[in-house]
């Protein structure tokens, strides 16, 4: 029994041979499937491990046939050690015998699957005529959310804004080319609430583990989308709590997103709708044009689920990575003893 292993210059060059874009459509197109089939998938809120520097989760979901598990940090100190804030690893395996079909790195696959699963969300819920979003938080998920937006939501003007600097000049270097085509057009903002003047959604994407209010009350006008994805663990946060009370709140899996979403704030019992019951049309996304629309976003082990089963797929196709024996190749599966002290 060989495993697949996609390491991280394997996704490299997959998102190179596909281009982002389409990798972000095959991507979103499983996300779909899957959450239209939510009821079939076993879900538990996502075990984490704390410490004063960040977070380390493991993130678990099955459907009967296939089972994924991802690795993931979160450690907003360690872009100052030269790390990212963000990465992963992930499993698929096979229900019916427990064996392990793909090893992969996940770092850039969260990426894809964060921003293809915000613009899903982004599709029922923002207003159909919306163009102009603001960037808050141009670190290593920025560009993702900037294309899954233009490509999948119709983003055609980004206000973008960090508190620091270089990572806004990293941001309009990569895409540049999108502007040269005539595809974005982006503009850099000396506050938050420059950025979020004038824009039809806004996409907070920052990294502190303190209760943050990067958005406040004040600088929401009526009709917006918010995509806040930052605030995503116990005592990390983004918006106001105040902006919640004024808005429809939509999350992925509500017992996970109560403990780490925005809505921690709230009481146990505030009004949620889960995505994929407005994905099935079994509740409404948008109803009026000027309602204030937020996908609290936390990432749940389901998004992974699908991005792992679309990798595994291309890999295929693709012919990428390497077979490795994590599982001893044994002529008799009962005499383990036997393979180790054989030739
Ligand atoms: P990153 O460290 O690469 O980038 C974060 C950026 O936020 C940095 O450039 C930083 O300077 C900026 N920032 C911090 N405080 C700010 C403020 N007050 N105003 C403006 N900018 C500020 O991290 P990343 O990989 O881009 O991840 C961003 C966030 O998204 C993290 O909190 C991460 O945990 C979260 N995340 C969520 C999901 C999800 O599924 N919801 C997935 C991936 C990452």
């Amino acid at each position: 029994m060989l495993t697949r292993h996609l390491d991280a210059d394997d996704l490299r060059q997959l998102l190179r041979r596909l281009g982002p874009e389409a990798l972000l459509r095959e991507i979103a197109a499983a996300l779909r499937e899957d959450f239209l089939r939510w009821e079939q998938f076993d879900k538990i809120p996502r075990c984490a491990s704390h410490c004063r520097q960040g977070v380390i989760e493991l993130m678990p979901v099955a459907d009967g046939e296939r089972h994924a598990f991802k690795y993931v940090n979160g450690h907003p100190g360690n872009p100052a050690l030269g790390l990212p804030t963000v990465m992963a690893f992930g499993v698929l395996s096979d229900m019916a015998t427990g064996a392990p079909l793909l090893l992969s790195e996940l770092t850039l696959t969260t990426a894809l699957r964060t921003a293809a699963t915000s613009a899903l969300a982004a599709q029922v819920l923002a207003r159909p005529d919306a163009r102009t979003m603001a960037l808050i938080g141009n670190g290593a998920q920025a560009e993702f959310q900037a294309l899954a937006f233009m490509s999948l939501v119709g983003v055609r003007r980004l206000r973008v804004y960090d508190t620091d600097r270089r990572a806004t000049a990293k941001l309009l270097r990569n895409l540049q080319p999108y502007v040269d085509a005539g595809r974005l057009s982006i503009e850099p903002c000396a506050s938050t609430a420059e950025a979020v003047q004038g824009s039809d959604i806004v996409t907070t994407a920052t990294a502190d583990k303190s209760h943050a209010a990067i958005l406040a009350a004040g600088l929401i006008a009526p009709g917006m989308h918010l995509n806040a994805l930052g605030g995503d663990c116990p005592g990390k946060t983004e918006l106001d709590p105040r902006i919640l009370q004024h808005a429809h709140v939509f999350v992925e899996y509500a017992p996970q997103s109560r403990l780490e979403g925005e809505i921690q704030h709230m009481p146990h019992d505030f009004e949620v709708t889960e995505l994929w019951r407005v994905l099935a049309g079994q509740a409404p996304g948008r109803t009026h044009p000027d309602q204030v629309t937020v996908f609290d976003s936390v990432g749940f082990a389901l998004e992974d689920f699908s991005a792992l089963r679309t990798l595994e797929r291309l890999a295929r196709e693709h012919e990428l990575g390497r077979l490795l024996s994590l599982v001893p190749a044994m002529a008799d599966p009962k005499d383990l003893w036997g393979w180790a002290h054989g030739g």
